[in-house]
This record gives C-alpha cells, sequence and structure tokens, in this order.
C-alpha cells in the first residue's frame, strides 16, 4: 500500500486554490516527496505531513515550477538540528539547477546541510525485500526527465493449513520458509520452501509521471497500475499549444490510462485556463475512472482486486 498526498496541482504558476508542483509518497518508513515547486514548504505543513523523515527528494524534470521551493524548504531544513542530511534525485540537468539554486542560498561554500546528490539513469533507484523504486525516461522540455515507478513486490504467501497438516510448528521455522529456506522436523523430514508456499502474488504499483509531451513511451511502463498520476495541462481546443509547449492534453492522458489499462487515472499540473470539470470531462469521455487531484488530497493506493 502507498498512501499518495498531492502538496501542489497548479500548472507553472499558483492559483488561488492550487499551489505549484508537489506531491508525497509514504510507504513504510519510507517518505519521498516528489517535486518541489515554490510553496511546498507551506503545504507540508499545513497537509499536517510536516518535516520529519524527509530526507529522500525526488525531482522529475528542472523546470522552475517543479524546484524553486527548494532554496526556501532547504533553507529551513539547514536552521533545524533535526534533520542534517537530505538526498536529492534527478536528471543530470535538474541537478545542475538544483545546484545552482542551492548555491543562491548558500554560497559558493559548504552548505550548512549535507546535501546529496543522485543522478537518475533509467531502472532501480532504491529497493528493499518488498519494494521497489523506479525511475523512467519522460519525453517533456529539456533532457533527462523522469517518472517514477512505486511498486510492492511479488510474495508468496504462507499457506498455513498446508504447512499445519506437514507437521510445521508455529515460529522461527515458518519465518525461515518464508525466507526461503528448507527446513528439517524433529522426525526428520525436510520441508521446503515450495512446500508451504502459494503461487506469487503482485502488490500495489503506483506509476508517477510529471509534466510529459508524449505518451508513446509511457504504456508499457503504466501497464496494470492501480494509480497512474499525469499531468493534463490542456484540452483538446488547445492541442497545438499542448505540442508546442511539450504538455498533454486531458484526452491524452486518459488515452495512456485505457491503453495501458491502469485502475484509476489522478490528473494534475491543473491550468488555470480551465475549470476543473472541463478537464475532467475531457478524460472522463475516455477513461471514466479518472479524478482531477486538488491539493491536500490523499488517496491510498492498493493491489488491483482480480
Ligand atoms: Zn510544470
Ligand atoms: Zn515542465
Amino acid at each position: 500500500m502507498f498512501e499518495l498526498t498531492f502538496l501542489g496541482t497548479s500548472a507553472s504558476a499558483p492559483s488561488i486554490k492550487r499551489g505549484l508542483s508537489s506531491a508525497m509518497v509514504l510507504h513504510k518508513e519510507y517518505r519521498f516527496v516528489i517535486d518541489c515547486g515554490e510553496g511546498t514548504q507551506r503545504q507540508l505543513l499545513k497537509s499536517g505531513l510536516g518535516f520529519k523523515r524527509m530526507d529522500r527528494i525526488l525531482i522529475t524534470h528542472g523546470h522552475l515550477d517543479h524546484i524553486l521551493g527548494l532554496g526556501g524548504l532547504m533553507s529551513t531544513f539547514a536552521r533545524w538540528e533535526s534533520i542534517d542530511s537530505v538526498e536529492i534525485y534527478g536528471g543530470a540537468w535538474a541537478l545542475d539547477r538544483v545546484r545552482m539554486l542551492m548555491n543562491v542560498v548558500f554560497g559558493e561554500g559548504i552548505p550548512p546541510i549535507e546535501i546529496a546528490y543522485t543522478e537518475l539513469s533509467p531502472g532501480t533507484v532504491m529497493e528493499d525485500d518488498s519494494f521497489e523504486l523506479i525511475a523512467f525516461p519522460v519525453q517533456h522540455r529539456g533532457p533527462g526527465c523522469f517518472g517514477f515507478t512505486f511498486h510492492e513486490k511479488e510474495k508468496r504467501p504462507f499457506l498455513v493449513e498446508r504447512a499445519e497438516a506437514l507437521g510445521v510448528p508455529a515460529g522461527p521455522e515458518r519465518a525461515r520458509l518464508v525466507k526461503g529456506q528448507a527446513i528439517a522436523l524433529p522426525n526428520g523430514r525436510t520441508i521446503a520452501p515450495d512446500d508451504v508456499l502459494g503461487e506469487p502474488v503482485g502488490g500495489a504499483k503506483l506509476v508517477f509521471v510529471g509534466d510529459a509531451g508524449r505518451t508513446d513511451g509511457l504504456v508499457e511502463v503504466a501497464r496494470n497500475a492501480d494509480a497512474l498520476v499525469i499531468e493534463a495541462t490542456y484540452t483538446d481546443e488547445e492541442a497545438d499549444m499542448a505540442r508546442k509547449f511539450g504538455h498533454l492534453t486531458a484526452a491524452q492522458a486518459a488515452h495512456l490510462a485505457a491503453d495501458a489499462h491502469v485502475r484509476q487515472l489522478i490528473l494534475t499540473h491543473i491550468s488555470r485556463r480551465y475549470s476543473e470539470r472541463q478537464i475532467l470531462d475531457s478524460a472522463t469521455r475516455i477513461f471514466p475512472d479518472t479524478v482531477v487531484a486538488n491539493d491536500f488530497d490523499s488517496f491510498r493506493i492498493v493491489k488491483r482486486e482480480t
């Protein structure tokens, strides 16, 4: 299960109702911030999420409406003793711009907070035994734009009834079998993991795309996602503007969701030029299970029931 909270959902400039791009994904002990537009600090406080354990920031790309909030946020962190290091992940171009911003905030010397920059390339960013974070390339304006897949790994359920029938006692022996190790029973019989584990069951999949100008490379990435988050900056009436500025229309986003058989489409990066209703109508004609995200909306992303 992933918990996704939107902190800012406006395109390019804030509106009265919407802050600039930022979101947080919570999973187990992890807290990931995705993008950090201007005003994100205050949105974090208003959302109730606060700053604690906020040490991983993923940047989709280097446009200012996605990174300017890092200036204020890092300046606040530097004054707080509770957060002494932050890891920022992004493409080379985005990280160059973030470094420049940090030089403005802290000067050219060593910043008073440890900032680690991790340059993204397509593939696994981090993983543990049950969770994987994957970066994938996105076509927008400028090089090195990325989206992110949050994925619970497949696991094999422990079949209690079968274990009991085989005489496997409750306790550490079962934990060893779950880890894939065989055990020996007191009667000398060996029990293999395959004897007590069921078929693999997949976990929840959340695909998060920031700004994007094309969707053709994203169908495989988004395939069967439980939730797909993606921008919808324009409607079809202004498809030429969308093309010119490397953005998507709500209809393009909806076609992607349909082609990839996702369970739910969540649209963000909403322009002040449209009402929420216009964006929603445009998308739901093609993909009914669509919502337009508002600031502070939260979603629990769980595995699709089959
Ligand atoms: Zn943007
Ligand atoms: Zn952009």
